[in-house]
């Protein structure tokens, strides 16, 4: 962690929130937030002490004395405010995007947008959080059933969607009725913390929100903390499932969304132009960097042909700063992301892979410093070989070679990850019998990259989650909140029972 001790006076400090204040945090330990394609240090931002924590947690804890008997239309109108608020600053959220994480301007927008769908949906809060009634269970018995808010929840981020993802988890959170620290990626928090300015303007009351920066300990510290009710994890299966195992041990309900390993099947018969700029746009689109990136193409019968077309797709693909008009590869998040997927590159061609398109070292005029790696294509890869078993999180595609559908899907499902995948296709039967035997959470029929619209929730299969309920939809109402089981009777002349009955009935 290429953290340091002194924050210097000249760059700007990201803040913590708590208590509806933006404050300075007292630590000591600091780490530099730097433009992937410059180098240039944007700001400072501070691994919070574990006082700062305790603060914010407790902030959380006061503020959901009333929050959670604030009106159900009231908790709506806020979220009616923020979007409105999201969407009149789009341009500026953008651009702190791109600066902080380097993807293109027009992707920054994608980012935040898909985020202000979930406050959109945040904002009908009325119609989602809904219990359930049975009339006359019993003789003059009626059972129904209430969601409640749970108390302080908390979200844990990664930093390739700085605003959507924290958009998937405090809003829902806040709409149901709790209160929410948050824990932003500490390699791109500036953006994040633009939202959360723009929530407090739309009338989030103080200590309903807060953040606190760090790593690892501020991590753990938000695990243990016995006021924390439930945490929504998104970033790596290796921390997901450490998250995952700690906070559950301190009694936390956890949801965690995780790494990914997405192949897409080509059959011979999909619409070839379309799908070569699908498989292009999901591969290298965000450098690569989306959880629902396609990182692994199945190529089946004729379509192992079309590797020649897919090399020459990929060629007309701009490496470049996502400021800069007509980029559709930014660069990657940090130096040491440059180096970890230049050395799964090495590794590809040392394992024997071939190496169709090389990435490395691409030229980009007035951004020698930037990290950068151009789209990259391995054919003939194999199971077994580093680029096929790892998530290398870089515009790396590889592409392998089925007999038949059959052998593709077992190919899919043998691998440990289940996020995200899809099919090439124009048969109907090729496409239902992929849906109905596929093991994976979102699933893609001629569509790259299936993220959920906000109605449904995001979720994910085998390594690619742990916890049953996802993020945003119906289901994260559920997640956020409390089922409460009420059975009750109200005694009129009619229904007064006479004397003590000793067995189970109503
Ligand atoms: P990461 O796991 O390194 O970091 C995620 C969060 O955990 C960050 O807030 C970070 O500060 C914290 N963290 C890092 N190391 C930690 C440790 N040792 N102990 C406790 N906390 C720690 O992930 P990332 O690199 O920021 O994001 C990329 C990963 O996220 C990829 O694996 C990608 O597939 C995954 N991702 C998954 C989804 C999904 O919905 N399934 C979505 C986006 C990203």
């Amino acid at each position: 962690m290429d953290a340091t001790t002194t924050p210097k006076a000249q760059v700007a400090t990201v803040k913590l929130l708590i208590g509806g204040q933006f404050v300075e945090s007292k630590t000591s330990e600091w780490r530099d937030i730097v433009n992937p394609a410059t180098q240039e240090v944007l700001a400072r931002v501070p691994f919070a002490t574990e006082d700062e924590v305790n603060a914010a947690v407790a902030s959380a804890k006061e503020a959901f004395k009333t929050w959670r008997k604030t009106p159900i239309g009231a908790r709506s109108r806020v979220f009616l405010k923020y979007q409105q608020l999201i969407r009149e600053n789009m341009s500026e959220l953008a651009a702190i995007l791109t600066a902080e994480q380097g993807k293109t301007l027009p992707d920054a927008e994608g980012d935040v947008f898909r985020g202000l769908e979930v406050v959109e949906h945040a904002a009908g809060i009325g119609n989602l959080q809904l219990g359930e009634l049975a009339n006359n269970v019993a003789n003059g018995v009626d059972t129904y059933s209430v969601l409640q808010p749970l108390g302080v929840c908390a979200g844990i981020t990664p930093f390739n969607f700085p605003a959507m993802i924290p958009l998937w988890m405090f809003p829902m959170a806040i709409a149901c009725g709790n209160t929410f620290v948050l824990k932003p990626s500490e390699q791109d928090p500036m953006v994040t913390m633009r939202l959360c300015e723009l929530a407090l303007e739309a009338g989030i009351p103080p200590g309903v929100l807060n953040v606190v920066h760090g790593g690892e300990s501020v991590v753990n510290a938000i695990c243990d903390h016995q006021d924390i009710k439930a945490i929504s994890f998104v970033g790596s299966t290796k921390v997901g499932t450490l998250v995952y195992n700690r906070a559950s041990l301190a009694g936390k309900r956890v949801q965690c969304m995780m790494g990914a390993k997405n192949h897409a099947i080509v059959m011979p018969d999909a619409n070839k132009e379309q799908t070569l700029n699908a498989l292009a746009g999901a591969a290298f689109g965000a450098a690569g960097q989306r959880c629902m990136a396609v990182s692994v193409a199945v190529l089946v019968g004729e379509a192992r042909n079309w590797v020649p077309d897919l090399v020459a797709k990929a060629k007309t693909l701009k490496v470049g700063a996502g400021v800069d008009k007509g980029v559709d590869v930014g660069p990657l998040v940090s130096c040491a992301a440059h180096d970890r997927v230049s050395g799964f590159i090495d590794r590809g061609v040392s394992e024997g892979a071939t190496l169709a398109l090389d990435g490395r070292k691409p030229t980009v005029p007035g951004y020698e410093k930037g990290n950068f790696v151009g789209p990259t294509i391995f054919a003939d890869v194999k199971p077994g070989m580093s680029i096929y078993e790892q998530e290398i999180f870089g515009p790396v595609l590889c592409l392998v070679g089925a007999e038949h559908i059959d052998e593709a899907i077992e190919l899919i499902n043998a691998n440990p990850n289940g996020n995200g995948t899809a099919i090439f296709t124009q048969s109907g039967a090729a496409a239902r019998k992929f849906q109905e035997d596929i093991d994976v959470g979102q699933v893609g029929i001629n569509v790259p990259i299936p993220v959920p619209v906000p109605m449904f929730s995001f979720t994910g299969s085998r390594a690619s989650k742990l916890g049953d309920l996802g993020p945003y939809g119906k289901q994260v109402v559920l997640f956020y909140t409390q089922t409460k089981t009420v059975t009750q009777r109200w005694f009129d002349d009619s229904t007064v029972s006479h004397g003590v009955n000793t067995t189970i009935s109503l």
